[in-house]
């Protein structure tokens, strides 16, 4: 019984002393879980016959924790550089949005540019006239004359003076004397002065009635527009003034309805949009762009057998462009034609050379310092941009909004802002004379910066305010001036 409680006793302090060289190890295994290894030294062996142990294995635990945590690391590192690659598209896009609006705003900044040099230009006449107006003020009234009746209509080398009488201003212009008699008085100033401008704001004909024979399809004096009709609002900026149009003898790839449109805001215009119909233009799907060789100066483009016809900007160059080879097919200069400001409409816009195409081909209107700002009608040759034949009309550029060829004849349009204006002027090419008329036109939106003709559906196409808008006209029939 003794022997056997000192064998216990002997265990136990066996025991506590090998308690006392365990060792207790903790560590992450490969998977990351936290492995726990006992170790009690070997009563029989001094050392392993191998390396490593719980130390090792630890390490291992640890090193493999630290692989994983590295991967993780380096995947966390894919998945930032797949942040980085958004963050990248997120600022590409707020550059280009920065880009847009910077480009807007420039495009503002030259609009704001050209309306203060507008209303400079604006002032400037005002002050004219009034001098004028105190010049005439402070005249002697002329002595009363007879009536003179009316003389035959001149007409010297091109420079026409419309019928109606002696005095090329009588039929638009009558002015009180000092006693309120505004009858059809000679009026020594006019008369004997050089011959002026018409400014085509007094006085106007109405224009006869047709005869009850109205002539839809084939040429005659126009009679009277229509309501504006709204085809496609533009997007931006770019689109406040612009030219749209048709080609009236559509050439191979393209075909008759295709529509064509230039914005022609910004100092880098050269992008045609085509347009395969009129649907497609009102749903804003060009099915076409293309990009012009030489920039685009204002509104007066025109489109004729498969090339477009334009000013190139800062130039009195004329660009034929051809649309099926994308390449320039001709280009020459309008012989001492005004540009980039000289000569415009009345609304500015560098409007100094407006080309279009009626049933007699294709024309330039524009003016050179040889006549002081007056129209001049240019037929142009279509091959080759020659000039055709010319004619001077006393019309001044400046005085008028728009103005548009039908048949041969020259329609100016009195305002461009008004709502209700007029078209005023007619100048026939086949006779060289020129009459006041009255047709009611209408500026729904009130800033008409292109107007023209349309040969291909015969109606008058307007770009008034970032809207493309047609008028449908009627004909008469052709009468004599
Ligand atoms: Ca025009």
């Amino acid at each position: 019984m003794f022997l056997l409680l000192s064998l216990c006793m002997c265990g136990l302090l066996l025991q506590g002393d090998a308690q006392d060289r365990a060792a207790l190890w903790r560590g992450n295994d490969r998977s990351g879980r936290c492995q726990y290894t006992f170790t009690v030294p070997s009563p029989v062996e001094a050392s392993c016959p191998q390396t490593g142990g719980p130390e090792m294995e630890g390490l291992k635990a640890r090193l493999s924790l630290l692989e994983a945590l590295v991967s993780r690391l380096t995947g966390g590192d894919t998945a930032g550089s797949q942040g980085a690659g958004a963050g990248a598209r997120a600022q590409s896009g707020l550059q280009e949005a920065l880009n847009r609006v910077t480009g807007e705003r420039n495009l503002l900044q030259g609009e704001k540019e050209r309306l203060e040099k507008e209303l400079e230009g604006l002032q400037r006449r005002m002050e004219e006239m009034r001098r004028e107006t105190e010049r005439l003020r402070n005249r002697p009234c002329p002595p009363q004359t007879p009536v003179v009746p009316p003389s035959p209509p001149l007409q010297d080398s091109g420079l026409t003076r419309p019928a109606g009488g002696s005095n090329p201003m009588s039929h638009l212009m009558t002015r009180p004397n000092r006693q309120g008699d505004s009858s059809s008085l000679r009026d020594s100033a006019w008369q004997y002065g050089p011959p002026g401008f018409q400014e085509l704001k007094a006085e106007v004909t109405e224009v006869p009635a047709p005869d009850g024979s109205e002539d839809n399809t084939g040429c005659g004096e126009l009679v009277s527009v229509g309501e504006p009709v709204t085809h496609r609002k533009a997007d931006n900026i770019a689109g406040k003034y612009g030219v749209w149009m048709q080609d009236p003898e559509a050439v191979s790839p393209y075909g008759p309805n295709m529509v064509w449109r230039i914005d022609t805001i910004g100092s880098d215009v050269r992008q045609l949009f085509g347009y395969d119909d009129m649907d497609q233009l009102a749903k804003g799907f060009p099915s076409k762009v293309l990009i012009l060789p030489e920039l685009v100066e204002s509104t007066g483009a025109t489109l004729y057998r498969g090339s477009l016809y334009y000013q190139r900007r800062r130039s009195r160059s004329i660009i034929r462009f051809d649309l099926a080879s994308e390449t320039t097919a001709a280009r020459r200069d309008l012989p001492h034609a005004g540009f980039h400001g000289q000569y415009p409409y009345s609304w500015g816009g560098y409007t100094d050379i407006d080309l279009s195409v009626d049933e007699k081909g294709l024309w330039a209107v524009y003016s050179t310092s040889k006549v002081r700002g007056a129209i001049v009608i240019s037929q142009l040759d279509p091959h080759s941009l020659e000039v055709k034949r010319s004619w001077e009309t006393n019309i001044r550029k400046n005085s008028v909004a728009n103005s548009f060829i039908i048949c041969g004849k020259l329609y100016t349009v009195a305002s461009y802002t008004a709502p209700d204006t007029i078209i005023n002027y007619v100048y026939d090419t086949e006779t060289s004379l020129g009459k006041s008329v009255f047709i009611p036109f209408k500026n729904k939106y009130r800033y008409n910066s292109m107007i023209d003709y349309n040969l291909a559906q015969r109606k008058l196409f307007a770009w008034d305010n970032f809207h493309m808008v047609s008028y449908d006209i009627r004909l008469g029939r052709q009468q004599a001036n």
